[in-house]
């Protein structure tokens, strides 16, 4: 920086006007959602009916929103984009009751300043039509009449000419860009019921899709429906809001149904409680128009409390596989505001995954809430708010949710647990000795499920029952056989008890149930409910000897836990330490004396030499410098695989494999191999199967079977567009469509084919997961991860087995492979395939 710039920008100076402007501009529209979402929500605000956005070239040409609001009045056609001026308040105190979208007078003059923008307008009062094009300062630099019905038009031209990065990451990430905005405008066209929206893009080819319509009905679900699709509509449960139990309310409800049992001359009206201060916990109301309540008059007054918090929406079934693969469908409103309560989002997904713990829900939920309880204006974009009655509000919704998914049949079926649970009770009382273990096992059950939620009582005491059930069951041992000393969690076994019976290697298998066994009402996904330590396949061996005696105190933890088995060891007191069967060692004793042919060759040498040669080997090896850097420093250890496999990646380029000299193999599993001074030691399944796995992804065309009826797949208009642009790689993994782009959308694509192969079923599911890869990021090779499972396994079953001896030809081929694999360093399920073993010439200098 030269002298006089330093000078000049050491003095404070106010940043010249058009500059705050382009640089606040930016911060307002950060992105083509935003320029959408701020031109709808105008139009919105503008009473309009029918909204039309209309893009050419996702939006990187042209950008338009038409509608039939009320239009503008020529008096404000100037104020219109300039900073801070809106028609929405007029005083700070407005700002606590505001209805409209808008209301900080930002977007239009953001906009103008962002990109080229011309507005045509009519008045509900006007006979005709106006043109008005702006500058980037906002000012109009063009005014013509012309004719429109009434309603407003605002074009965008450019967006971001004027902020060139920016403009250019636009352009990289277009795609991405307009799918954030489909996104951001399903938003609006949800909520807004008695609304037209409609948006379609136009691509540089002339080619227009749909991508979204709505019509206009007064329903959230025909909003949904228009969406999403039908299926979608008819998946989803309405969420009723549900208030927090009351103690108060509960005394009353008890009360109540006491009376009922008792004598029906008796009233609730005799019940004399004071509801007066009730009303301090505002989330804990009752239920506006829950006209059953079980409360008499007197309890009036508390039930006519205006709501706080009310609820609207829908949410997907908890029932298993009416979820959704991830969060891409949620959309959260206060007052109809679309926004992102960061809170009520987390915990809406967390009571979910209780329910439905592989899935994520679909949400559409707005929260009606008392407008001075919300600060909207948190944020240029107003996508955050502030509530002041959080808390509570998140209360009803967790209690909303509760109540929603209590009586869904889930994956569990209570009445038999109940069954199962009364049945195994009696032999609860029998062994003793292992109720000190269940205690253990239960009570961590139990803590876990007190740490996901308190509410969820039923259904985690339910899962840890079962659990119960199956390991009490599994102790088929007497309360002759043993004792329990109740006092602490030890076992003391009886000494005058009955020897057990002997099993032949001295271990009895107590338990080899399975859950499956015992418990056949319980589906998979139950079982990862509940899994833990304690798994279904748990066995639980107890090792013991004739007596149980000497063993006197054990504890929990001497229960050692090794993968699936639990092992209780004890101490054999009849059973001898057993001695090692020597074998006979063979010395060169017994070689002495006998006559041996050696041949003798006479070696001359004097000590001068030796003295020589000493010291030219010291010389040698000093020369023999250690390796100028250490290339591999991290140790075999699972600890360290990630850095392990920076390293290899870092100092073996896809040629080092070429050049690897083949030493031998080990151990029938592994490949020694040698790179300069570094040896390397490379799992010979590993290696292959990954070689065949990424073979095999990159060559499978899946084979597909004919549906007998085509299927609706009722995608989303963008999700549409995805799918045709890519059906080459949809057909790759056996998946192929009928298409009519002509209908509306979510009915414009039918499935015709699925990929066909023994025992792996695809359907609609792989196909989503596919369009959200293609969306985030294209791949030629792009497969969906039960498609990746299944060639996993095949390239499995196809690689050499541990335990296969090898040629040196076939090890080099193996080594070879690995320079033509992408990702070398792991096989399919994980496992290393190549670890570095030793630099020969450390080991040299170590030896000086
Ligand atoms: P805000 O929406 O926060 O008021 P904007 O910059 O988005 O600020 O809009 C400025 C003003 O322009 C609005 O207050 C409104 O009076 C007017 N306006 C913008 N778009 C439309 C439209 N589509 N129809 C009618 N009036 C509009
Ligand atoms: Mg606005």
């Amino acid at each position: 920086m030269s002298e006089v710039n330093i000078q000049s920008v050491r003095s404070i100076k106010p940043i010249n006007g058009d500059t705050v402007h382009k640089i606040c501009s930016g911060q307002v529209v950060l992105s083509l959602a935003v320029a959408v979402k701020e031109l709808v929500e105008n139009s919105l605000d503008a009473g309009a009916t029918n909204v039309e956005v209309r893009l050419k070239d996702y939006g990187k040409e042209l950008i338009e929103v038409s509608d039939n609001g009320y239009g503008v009045a020529e008096d404000n056609f100037a104020a219109l984009t300039l900073k801070y001026h809106t028609s929405k308040l007029c005083d700070y105190s407005d700002l606590l009751g505001v209805s409209s979208f808008g209301f900080r007078g930002e977007a239009l003059s953001s906009l103008c300043a962002l990109a080229d923008l011309s507005i045509t307008t009519r008045h509900k009062d006007s006979s005709y039509a106006t043109k008005i094009v702006y500058d980037h300062k906002g000012n109009i630099t063009s005014k013509t009449p012309c004719s429109r019905q009434v309603g407003t038009t605002v074009t965008l031209t450019n967006l971001f000419s004027t902020l060139p990065v920016r403009q250019k990451e636009f352009h990289k990430n277009y795609k991405r860009e307009f799918t954030r905005m489909t996104s951001l405008l399903y938003a609006y066209c949800l909520i807004s019921t008695g609304v037209k929206i409609t948006c379609n893009n136009q691509t540089s080819s002339n080619v227009r899709t749909l991508v979204v319509a709505t019509q206009g009905s007064s329903l959230y679900k025909d909003n949904i429906a228009c969406v999403f699709g039908i299926k979608q509509m008819q998946s989803l449960l309405e969420i009723k809001t549900e208030y927090v139990a009351n103690i108060k309310e509960n005394i009353l409800k008890g009360l109540s149904n006491t009376v009922q049992d008792r004598e029906a001359s008796e009233t609730i009206d005799d019940v004399e409680i004071d509801l007066s201060e009730d009303s301090n916990d505002a989330a804990s109301n009752e239920i506006p128009n829950s006209q059953e309540t079980v409360c008499s008059q007197k309890s009036q007054g508390y039930i006519n409390k205006p709501n706080p918090v009310e609820l609207v929406g829908f949410i997907s079934s908890c029932a298993h596989g009416s979820g959704r693969s991830t969060t891409d469908r949620q959309y959260f409103y206060v007052n109809s505001r679309p926004c992102e309560p960061t809170k009520v989002i987390k915990l809406i997904n967390e009571v979910y995954k209780q329910y439905n713990p592989h899935q994520y829900p679909f949400v559409f939920l707005n929260i009606v809430i008392d407008r001075t309880s919300v600060d909207v204006n948190v944020t240029p974009d107003k996508r955050q708010v502030f509530l002041t009655q959080e808390k509570g509000v998140m209360n009803v919704v967790k209690a909303s949710l509760l109540k929603l998914f209590e009586n869904i049949p889930r994956t569990i079926k209570l009445e038999s647990i109940e069954a199962n649970v009364s049945s195994i009770e009696p032999e609860l009382s029998q062994p003793r000795i292992f109720n000190s273990f269940l205690n253990k096992f239960s009570r961590k059950n139990n803590e876990t499920a007190k740490s996901t939620s308190d509410n969820t009582d039923l259904k985690r005491k339910s899962s840890t029952l079962i659990n119960y059930g199956v390991v009490k069951k599994s102790y088929k041992i007497s309360k002759e056989e043993l004792e329990c000393n109740e006092e602490n969690d030890t076992i003391i076994a009886n000494e005058d008890s009955e020897p057990c019976e002997k099993s032949e290697e001295n271990t009895k298998i107590i338990n080899a149930e399975t859950r499956g066994d015992s418990n056949d009402d319980i589906t998979i996904c139950e079982t990862k409910l509940t899994k833990n330590k304690y798994d279904t396949d748990t066995i639980m061996y107890l090792e013991y000897s004739d007596k149980l005696p000497n063993t006197q105190i054990r504890n929990i933890s001497d229960i050692v836990i090794e993968s699936h088995q639990v092992v209780c060891k004890t101490k054999s007191s009849s059973e001898k330490p057993r001695k090692p069967n020597l074998a006979k060692i063979k010395t060169d004793k017994e070689e002495l004396g006998k006559p041996i042919n050696r041949k003798t060759v006479e070696l001359k040498t004097s000590l001068e030499h030796v003295e020589a040669l000493f010291k030219m080997n010291l010389k040698h090896n000093q020369e023999k410098a250690r390796p100028d850097r250490i290339k591999f420093k991290s140790t075999i250890n699972p600890v360290f695989n990630k850095k392990c496999e920076e390293e290899l990646s870092r100092e073996i380029s896809k040629e080092s494999f070429k050049k690897m000299e083949v030493i031998g193999q080990f151990n029938l599993g592994f490949i020694i191999t040698r790179l300069e001074d570094d040896l390397f030691i490379i799992d010979q399944h590993a290696t292959d199967e990954i070689y065949n796995f990424e073979t095999l992804q990159k060559t499978t065309e899946l084979t597909s079977q004919k549906l007998v009826v085509p299927q609706k797949l009722e995608l989303t208009g963008v999700n549409e567009q995805i799918l045709m642009d890519n059906v080459e790689v949809f057909r790759k993994n056996g998946f192929t469509f009928e298409i009519d782009k002509d209908a509306l959308p979510t009915k414009r694509v039918k499935l015709l084919t699925i990929p066909m192969s023994k025992n792996w079923v695809f359907g609609k599911e792989d196909i989503e997961e596919l369009l959200f890869m293609l969306r985030e990021n294209y791949h030629e090779h792009c497969r969906p991860s039960r498609v990746r499972a299944m060639f996993a396994s095949r390239a499995c079953r196809k690689s050499v087995m541990i335990g296969t001896a090898l040629g040196k030809s076939d090890m080099r081929k193996l080594v070879d492979h690995m320079s033509e694999i992408e990702q070398p360093w792991n096989c399919p399920h994980g496992r290393p395939t190549i670890r570095h073993l030793v630099n020969i010439a450390m080991v040299h200098t170590r030896e000086d």
